[in-house]
């Protein structure tokens, strides 16, 4: 866990704080086995290897004339003699011969004998003679066995998460069942006296829970089995209790609120009291109370109350450490440079991830802001799709400018 009160003495980077993080997590082994319909959005735990050629036969990839090329060479016509038809699902064992042709279907298997499909459009059928045009290029319009996946060839890589394209590969070699790493298990709770469940009556001072709703939507699309451990007013005793009662039935503690230095912020006290605290103060804007630590067996992550900064804090730090604990690969983010449009001054020394709307044109990527930027601005958040990244330390930007952008929906 590093050096506790160094942590708790300084700021540190967002970088460092990256780094960190991802070092505390330890990616699950468990597994479980599921079948295709189970399997979107789960991570492959173990590489699949292609059990069969795909396609299993040569085939053809156009409707038209099974032929040996053999029998197209020079120039001019040539007349063959159509001896089969065959469709997709049939077989033929026996031919052509020299100086015969077979009627082919598209996905039906290249006959013995023949090497080359002549697409029906430029041919001529009389009976059951065919007239062809020679000087076509041996093999053209067949899939050769294997073309797509080979036996013995790693088609799926293990820590890929299964999208529509990997299921159908699975599909196509047969495979029903595959094995895939169990869910992580990630408790949530919101802190402050202030706050009341969505489905309660506003009093005069409080906040509708709205953290708690917006994580447990982003744990949601990841794949994990959120522990609703609901809202906890702030009051150490109950903070320690919901912390120790989590600790034993999660992988991932996830709190928001009650981590900046006020009098009500509780939630470091519990943590450092129950647990081991990591560091707490991260150079970024929004989200610079964070608190990280251990519980048992158990990662802690407490995420800053204000609502925009709490999902901007997850989107970038906690969701890339919630994949790797999930044994997903870590891709790198998604980041891209783009024109920006608008006028932004930043005096202040922390990097800064202003809510943004990236937009692919035509003439190459660009950026404006969401509209104001405060950390209470829920709306903010919800119309961006990436976040527009200013370094550490005083910047202006101005429209036109080049502006580093990263996207929202990076794992
Ligand atoms: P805190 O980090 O606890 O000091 O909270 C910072 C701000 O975020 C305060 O204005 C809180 O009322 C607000 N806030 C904290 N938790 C939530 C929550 N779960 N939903 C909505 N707003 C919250
Ligand atoms: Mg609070």
């Amino acid at each position: 866990m590093g050096d506790p009160s160094g942590g708790q003495a300084r700021m540190i980077s967002f970088e460092e704080a990256e780094e960190r993080i991802l070092a505390y997590v330890v990616p699950v082994t468990g597994t479980e086995v599921v079948g295709l319909e189970q399997a979107p959005g789960r991570i492959l735990a173990e590489a699949v290897v292609a059990r069969i050629n795909v396609p299993n036969h040569a085939n053809s990839a156009m409707d038209g004339y099974a032929v040996a090329s053999a029998d197209l060479v020079g120039t001019g016509q040539v007349r063959l003699r159509v001896v089969f038809d065959l469709a997709a699902g049939g077989f033929y064992s026996s031919g052509p011969g020299r100086g015969e042709a077979v009627r082919i279907m598209t996905g039906a298997p290249i006959p013995p004998g023949a090497d080359t499909v002549v697409i029906q459009e430029v041919c001529r059928r009389e009976g059951e003679w065919v007239e062809v045009t020679c000087g076509i290029p041996r093999g053209e319009h067949v899939r050769d066995a294997g073309e797509d996946m080979r036996v013995g060839m790693e088609v799926l890589e293990a820590g890929k998460r299964l999208r529509p394209g990997d299921i159908g590969v699975l599909a196509a070699q047969g495979i029903d069942q595959v094995t895939v790493f169990r869910r992580i298990r990630v408790g949530i709770f919101s802190t402050g006296n202030e706050v009341v469940e969505v489905a309660g009556t506003l009093r005069p001072g409080q906040v509708y829970d709205s953290n708690r709703a917006g994580l447990k939507a982003a744990l949601g699309v990841m794949g994990c089995d959120v522990i609703d451990f609901g809202i906890v007013g702030d009051d150490l005793a109950a903070i320690e209790s919901v912390l120790q009662r989590a600790a034993h039935e999660v992988d991932v503690i996830i709190s928001t609120g009650g981590v900046s230095v006020g009098d009500y912020d509780l939630v470091r006290t519990a943590l450092a009291n129950k647990g081991e605290i990591g560091f707490w103060q991260v150079a970024m804007k929004p989200g610079k109370p964070q608190a990280y630590g251990r519980l048992g067996g158990a990662v802690f992550f407490g995420l800053p109350g204000n609502p925009v900064s709490g999902l901007t804090v997850f989107h970038l730090l906690i969701r890339p450490a919630l994949f790797r604990l999930m044994g997903g690969r870590s891709g790198s983010r998604k980041r891209i440079w783009a024109t920006f449009t608008g006028q932004w001054t930043k005096k202040h020394s922390r990097k800064e991830f202003l809510r943004a709307i990236l937009d692919l044109t035509g003439e190459g990527p660009k950026v404006k802001l969401t509209g104001p930027q405060g950390s209470g601005l829920m709306t903010s958040l919800a119309r961006a799709n990436a976040f527009m990244v200013l370094p550490e330390g005083p910047v202006t930007v101005s429209s036109g400018d080049r502006v580093e952008v990263w996207m929202m929906d990076n794992e």
